[in-house]
């Protein structure tokens, strides 16, 4: 019997996960700059908290959510997404009555989706994401754009475009809701099933599906920013004058629907313009909630965020040919040349560590050009070795592999002269 990783998961090892965490600090660090706070929810949650916010009619509720009961006969689900559990964290410990509003929340951890596996499309996928509750001020749908592009641009990303559309408000979106179903509804049958079923429920989800995309009939649907009450108008030209007042290009396309059915007025997504990236494009996508919170069972709190995935992040920067820097591994590494300097090795180590110094030694007792050969792998910038004279002598050899030095140290000044050296 042997095991295998779950399809469409994967492990992240060593020689990946330094990357990962050079991805996460720069999202702690923009976080930071921006003032949106961690907040940390569990992978788990009631299976309807999904079912009433991202939508029946969804590809992630009807097909993608791992739902299972638990022992108390409770459905539940793995967390396919982020802002429902963020939002449903809002008003059960009522948020909105802080003091500093919006509340201003980012998060970053897997998600879980049954999906067909391909490149920049996994089962569990690590997403950051961030959320804005509690203010309907244009400036703040800017912020989380810009927010999202200084991600990708620390990140060191440069083929990227923005794309920017309006869903409206309730009732722009009720009056395009009505000419969309006038539109499909003579020629609904050359339509998959899903879209038959969303037709009725909700024909916007039509326009997003992955199966009819080609359809002439989608080309033809009635555009939503035909539809815009002169309300929804006027929010949409605030937005779009906060991020040009910021120099934020953007392109619109009135096509853009986003994947969640509580998305009003701005809905944007960031993608890849880079030729090795693909056919998946898209690296995050993000909307305005404003009746989210409420359809939970809090107060009205209007809301806005964005979700990415760190895969896709890396993807286009491989896509790019974006290389990271990895630093040298180790500070010092211990060579021994025999049980005594071991024991003695080992001692020093602990120094060394507890002065806040990288280092290790060998564990495998093997020769001394076998450890050369591992503080060259671990680009060390000091070797020490200790043989017999140097413990008898109560000194160490210490090798400065950048300068190509080496000299006796006694080992009562050997902290002090190591600290020296690494400046
Ligand atoms: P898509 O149209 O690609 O399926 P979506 O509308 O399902 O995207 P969202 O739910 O908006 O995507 O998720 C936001 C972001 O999360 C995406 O832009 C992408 O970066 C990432 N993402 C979504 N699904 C996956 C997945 N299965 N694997 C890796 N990343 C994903
Ligand atoms: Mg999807």
């Amino acid at each position: 019997m042997s095991f295998k990783v779950p399809r469409g998961t994967q492990d992240i090892l060593p020689s990946e996960s330094w990357k990962w965490q050079q991805v996460e600090s720069i999202l702690r660090e923009v976080c930071e700059i921006y003032r949106y706070k961690e907040i940390r929810t569990p992978i788990f949650e009631q299976t309807e908290l999904f079912q009433r916010t991202v939508g029946d009619t969804t590809d992630i509720v009807t097909k993608e959510m791992y739902t299972f009961m638990d022992r108390g006969n409770r459905s539940m689900t793995l967390r396919p997404e982020g802002t429902a559990p963020v939002v449903r964290s809002f008003v059960e410990n009522k948020m909105f009555g802080y003091p500093d509003q919006p509340v201003k929340l980012y998060y970053q951890g897997p998600m879980f989706r049954y999906e067909r596996q391909q490149a920049g499309r996994y089962r569990q996928f690590v997403q950051f994401g961030v959320e804005a509750i509690g203010s309907a001020d244009p400036a703040i749908d800017a912020e989380v754009i810009s927010l999202a592009m200084e991600v990708y641009k620390r990140a060191g990303l440069k083929d990227i475009k923005l794309v920017l559309n309006s869903l409206g408000d309730a009732e722009s979106r009720n009056a395009h809701r009505e000419a969309l179903v006038a539109h499909f509804t003579p020629s609904i049958g050359e339509l998959c099933k899903d879209c038959q079923s969303r037709l009725e429920k909700n024909p916007l989800r039509i326009l997003d599906c992955k199966v009819d995309r080609e359809h002439p009939l989608m080309a033809t649907a009635p555009s939503l920013t035909d539809y815009l009450n002169e309300e929804s108008k006027v929010y949409f030209d605030q937005v779009k004058n906060y991020l040009a007042a910021i120099d934020i290009v953007y392109e619109l396309d009135p096509n853009l629907v986003r994947g969640l059915d509580y998305y009003n007025h701005t809905a944007f997504e960031i993608m890849s313009t880079s030729d090795g990236f693909g056919a998946i494009t898209t690296l995050c996508g993000g909307g305005r909630y404003n009746g989210l919170a409420e359809e939970i069972g809090g107060p009205s709190a209007p809301g806005i965020g964005y979700a990415m995935s760190i895969e896709r992040l890396l993807l286009a920067l491989e896509a790019e040919g974006k290389s990271f820097k990895q630093g040298p591994e180790l500070d010092v590494y211990i060579v021994t040349l025999d049980e005594a300097a071991h024991r003695k090795g080992f001692n020093v180590l602990n120094e060394l560590r507890s002065a806040g110094v990288r280092a290790d030694m060998d564990y495998m007792d093997r020769k001394m050009k076998a450890q050369m050969k591992s503080a060259d792998r671990f680009n060390a910038k000091i070797v020490i070795i200790i043989g017999e004279d140097e413990v008898n002598e109560q000194v160490v050899q210490l090798k400065n592999m950048t300068e190509g030095t080496q000299e006796k140290v006694e080992d009562a000044n050997l902290i002090a002269k190591i600290k020296e050296q690494m400046e």
